[in-house]
């Protein structure tokens, strides 16, 4: 017999077929399924390691992707009023500075202008002795003062 392709007809009451079956059948045919799954065991595992080694460069591909796109995400988000504050206050605890409201110390810091030891006008950023600092014993892990950054490498120097 020739093969006839089915009709649109054809297709649509199967579909029907399908999602009218009754609670017996799908049982069952969930229990062939599963059979089958068991019985091809080492049919699918050949064939998924098949797939999963002609497919390593598009994975590559996309791994690199959502990392760049993650990276994205944060860097935009570091940049937010909020990203900033919980970025600061994570570099904070990971240095080992304790305190039981970050949220206050963090509105402090923010609105220190001048080094409490220098004096100097404090800068934000990065980079520079002018930089803020949040200075904290490494011995308790306390807050201390807010300073310019050639204060604070003073005092991590004399190891107080
Ligand atoms: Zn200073």
């Amino acid at each position: 017999m020739p093969f006839k392709p089915r009709t649109e007809e054809q297709k649509e009451q199967r579909k029907n077929d399908y999602k009218n079956r009754t609670e017996e059948q799908k049982q069952r045919d969930r229990e062939y399924t599963k059979k089958q799954r068991e019985k091809n065991k080492e049919k699918i595992k050949i064939s998924q390691k098949n797939y999963s080694d002609s497919h390593k460069e598009e994975r590559k591909a996309r791994d690199i992707k959502n990392r760049e796109h993650i990276t994205e995400v944060h860097r935009q988000y570091i940049q937010t009023d909020l990203g900033k504050k919980l970025n600061r206050i994570g570099n904070w605890k990971a240095n080992g500075v304790i305190n039981d409201d970050f949220d206050t110390l963090y509105e402090v810091f923010i609105k220190c202008e001048f080094c409490e030891k220098c004096g100097v006008k404090l800068v934000e950023g990065r980079y520079g002795d002018n930089r803020k600092c949040l200075d904290h014993s490494h011995n308790t892990g306390l807050f201390r003062n807010i300073l310019c950054m050639s204060c604070n490498r003073k005092r991590m120097e004399d190891n107080f």
